[in-house]
């Protein structure tokens, strides 16, 4: 039976409230698709046969045309049907950036920043405390990003980030919404402690160990000299008891996750390990360590997050000196090389001061995580058009400041920023230029979202949600300078 496409037609052309978003439109032998928006809502409108139409959940409004929401389980079928909505793996020799998209609408200025360039986004990448803090699902973030590609028409492929995922139950969850990327945080295995020791309590901890174990780790690496690029490792006994001490139960946990998880997967995944939510910098040698460890007990990392020296706080820019982290930097990507991983930089938004060496010293090869710079660019888009409400949620970011920061390592200085009582409303878009301020406004989204009036209904959650979904352009443009003007100083190519 062939269907009349032109009945979608008719029907946008009758029900003028319905704006249709324009690289939306998917025609397939016997479908016709289109996404739009009526109020404040987005629908898919599907033309199709009967058999089509039965799959979906929606409104059937006419014969052969169903308005259908923008639900989970239209999202499966949409994947069914379009493989390009699915996330997917991408291995070791494609550049990825990691965009995480706090509030469920930042995808497509995300997809407008990339879609060019020679890399691929990762658009769903969230941690679970942030889903926790949210009140969202990790089907929910998968969904977002679904719908968004079909949005926008992106068919370049995307990726999906488990992100720092320390729990088995969380890394079973994520699998089962389909991620293709696990990025496992084994900072609660990681024995910081270690770092204060001396040698008498080094030697004594090590010495705990079976001899056997202690015996292979001195063959490895004892007396002997590993060559990377520019410059070689060799580790003392005091630094071979150190990293044992610091690292082995994460790595076994690694060997764990990876045999019982990555391996067994039903879908491609891309593995991670991140070192880097740790007390101390990971020194080339730590990182030398590890990776060896993980190769010779045949885990398959597709990239690894150390710890840079000096500072990657939220929101802002990198903070130390660009010299020394060159240096150590360099160190990091040979080591990297030499294991066939590329480097992940985590807390990457904003970063502008050491994007060029990013880029220039991985030859283009790495994966880079941004998350929190969107709700920013949404704070900004709020500053900027919804002026009444921007105030109110400062006044309360800043009054609750405290109870925040206790989850972030950040250190902004307050006193410098002028009350919101005492500036205009042409001036409040400078909030978000100024470091400090950014800092605040960037740990106080939990804080702001999850506010409640006396009577229990959001203090700001749904307003703001109103407000950012009439302001859709606007944000879709914001971010596509902003995350655009990452991917032009980490010198990413055009196709
Ligand atoms: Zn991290």
């Amino acid at each position: 039976m062939t269907v009349k496409v032109s009945n979608l037609e008719q029907f946008l052309k009758e029900n003028t409230d319905y704006i249709i978003y324009e690289h939306s439109v998917q025609t397939l032998e016997n479908s016709e698709w289109i996404m739009a928006k009526t109020g404040l809502e987005k629908v898919i409108i599907v033309s199709g046969d009967k058999e089509l139409l039965e799959r979906l959940e929606g409104e059937v409004v006419e014969e052969g045309l169903m308005i259908c929401p923008i639900s989970h389980k239209n999202r499966l079928v949409l994947n069914s049907i379009f493989e390009w909505t699915k996330p997917k793996a991408f291995g070791n020799k494609i550049t990825t950036i990691g965009l995480g998209d706090r509030l469920g609408m930042a995808s497509p200025g995300h997809i407008a920043a990339i879609r060019d360039k020679k890399a691929k986004p990762v658009l769903a990448q969230q941690s679970i405390r942030e889903l926790t803090l949210m009140d969202r699902t990790i089907d929910d973030i998968v969904d977002a990003a679904s719908y968004a590609v079909f949005q926008e028409g992106y068919k370049e492929g995307y990726g999906a980030d488990g992100d720092h995922l320390k729990e088995e139950k969380d890394i079973k969850r994520a699998l089962d919404a389909g991620m293709t990327m696990l990025t496992l945080d084994c900072s609660d295995h990681i024995e910081n402690t270690v770092s204060k020791y001396s040698t008498e309590e080094l030697e004594k901890d090590y010495l705990k160990l079976p001899e056997e174990e202690r015996l292979v780790y001195e063959k490895t690496y004892l007396e002997k000299s590993f060559s990377l690029k520019s410059f070689d490792i060799s580790l003392t006994k005091e630094a071979i008891m150190y990293n044992v001490l610091l690292y082995k139960k994460a790595l076994d946990f690694t060997v764990y996750v990876f045999d019982e998880y990555v391996q067994k997967a039903s879908q491609a995944i891309d593995f991670e390990l991140s070192i880097d939510e740790t007390e101390t910098v990971t020194s080339p040698s730590s990182h030398f360590f590890v990776a060896n460890e993980l190769a010779k007990r045949g885990v398959v990392v597709n990239s690894l997050a150390p710890r840079f020296i000096g500072e990657f706080q939220k929101g802002v820019d990198y903070m130390g000196d660009i010299k020394v982290f060159e240096e150590d930097f360099k160190k990091h990507t040979e080591i990297a090389d030499k294991f066939d991983y590329k480097i992940s930089v985590h807390s990457g938004s904003d970063k502008f001061s050491v994007f060029p060496i990013v880029g220039e010293l991985t030859n283009g090869l790495f994966h880079l995580k941004t998350a929190g710079t969107n709700w920013l660019e949404a704070m900004r888009v709020m500053a900027e058009y919804e002026p009444e409400l921007y105030r109110r949620m400062h006044r309360y970011a800043f009054d609750h400041f405290p109870e925040a920061q206790k989850y972030y390592h950040i250190t902004p200085d307050l006193s410098n920023i002028p009350e919101v009582e005492d500036v205009t409303d042409g001036q409040l878009p400078d909030y978000l230029n100024d470091r400090n301020a950014r800092q605040v406004l960037h740990v106080t989204y939990g804080v702001l979202l999850t506010a409640t009036n006396p009577d229990g209904t959001s203090q700001f959650k749904q307003e703001f949600f109103e407000k950012m979904k009439k302001r859709e352009k606007e944000y879709t443009e914001s971010l596509t300078q902003h995350i655009g003007k990452h991917l032009e100083l980490l010198n990413i190519p055009n196709h």
